[in-house]
């Protein structure tokens, strides 16, 4: 157990807090940055990443996070292994508690929590994960080129990630449990009118099918919930699209959040409704969840945070 007091508090390791950190430290900081339940955010837990800039060659995402913490260790960030359970904001500096019993004071704070994809919960999804299974379609549909695809959801991220899908894969089938979708009309009829693109209706995965070496997907069972009909569909690839959700808990009734839990940013900033605290990355966006843009907010959070501090000093 120990107090810590800092002029910058970043909560989170993925593509938005290393980005803080090292711009925060950079200006001379000195920012401490609590690493939380996933060091190195979601990037760890896929294989290949293909889009980020500055690498001819996919990195793999370990390997990507990795080099993130050792770039914003070299420049000066503090880096703690350890999650933060507790923000008050009642009084300045702000007060943080975490997990291992430290306090921290800050008189300023960025929240870089991310956001986590929904999954099905299925021991074989998570035997998978990586290995045929997927929760982003923009990060793995390249791999996927003529090969057959499912996408489970039936919002607009399943229809989404399904056309975008078929710019690579031979044939994509979208497996919903009702009989109907949830996502926008006009992106419906984009889908339906697709002739690389088919529904199973009714119906949801009951386990995920593959080969033991090397470990790769080969297929789904599915059962149909009307009927209790079982079938078994051959697919190299499946992807979830059942949902994202902001880590945010630990903000409720603090900051302002949206219906679905993302924390509130003023337009073009990261600034939220209380003064001092700023929120970056995939916790304040749910639309486009890419390391490249949470990467560039954690950098709009910081140099909005440098700004702050600045003002406060006078
Ligand atoms: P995250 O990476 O989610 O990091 C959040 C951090 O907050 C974690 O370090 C976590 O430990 C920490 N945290 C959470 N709660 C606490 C707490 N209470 N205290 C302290 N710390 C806490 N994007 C791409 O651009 N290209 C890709 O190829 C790509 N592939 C992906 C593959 C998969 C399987 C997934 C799930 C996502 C992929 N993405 C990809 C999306 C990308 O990973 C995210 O957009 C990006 O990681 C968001 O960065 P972030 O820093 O906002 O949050
Ligand atoms: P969503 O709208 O919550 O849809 C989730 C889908 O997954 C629903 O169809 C739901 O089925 C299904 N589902 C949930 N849990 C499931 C489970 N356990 N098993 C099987 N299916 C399950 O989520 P989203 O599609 O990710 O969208 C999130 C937000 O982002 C929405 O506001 C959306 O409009 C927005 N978004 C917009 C765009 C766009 O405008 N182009 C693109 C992407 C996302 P039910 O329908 O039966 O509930």
């Amino acid at each position: 157990m120990a107090e810590y007091t800092t002029r910058l508090l970043i909560i989170g390791s993925g593509p938005a807090g290393y980005t803080a950190g090292i711009y925060a430290a950079r200006s001379g900081l000195k920012p401490i940055l609590v690493a939380g339940p996933q060091v190195g955010g979601q990037l760890t837990i896929t294989t290949e990443v293909e889009n980020f800039p500055g690498f001819p060659v996919p990195v793999y995402g370990s390997e990507l996070m990795n080099n993130m913490r050792q770039q914003a260790e070299n420049v000066g960030v503090i880096i703690h292994e350890d999650i933060i359970t507790e923000l008050d904001v009642s009084s300045r500096p702000f007060a943080l508690c975490s997990e291992n019993g430290n306090c921290y004071k800050a008189d300023a704070v960025i929240i870089a929590t991310g956001a986590s994809a929904r999954w099905l919960g299925l021991e074989s999804e998570a035997k998978f994960r990586g290995f045929g299974v997927s929760g982003c379609a923009t990060c793995d549909g390249f791999f996927y080129r003529n090969k057959e695809v499912a996408v489970i959801g039936g919002g607009n991220t399943a229809v989404d990630e399904a056309i975008y899908l078929t710019n690579f894969a031979a044939k994509v089938t979208l497996i919903h449990r009702r009989d109907s979708l949830r996502a926008d009309r006009a992106l419906q009829e984009r889908l339906f009118s697709n002739p690389k693109i088919n529904v199973v209706w009714n119906s949801v995965v009951t386990e995920f099918l593959g080969s033991e070496e090397p470990l790769g997907l080969t297929g789904l069972k599915l059962k149909n919930i009307k009927t209790d009909e079982i079938s078994e569909l051959s697919v190299s690839g499946a992807f979830i699209a059942i949902g994202h959700h902001p880590n945010s808990d630990l903000f409720k009734g603090i900051l302002e959040l949206d219906d679905e839990g993302y924390i509130k940013t003023r337009p073009d900033s990261c600034a939220t409704n209380i003064d001092g605290i700023f929120a970056a990355g995939d916790i304040k966006d749910p639309q486009f969840r890419q390391a490249v843009i949470a990467a560039g907010s954690g950098c709009m959070a910081s140099l909005e945070a440098e700004k702050y501090l600045a003002g406060l000093k006078k």
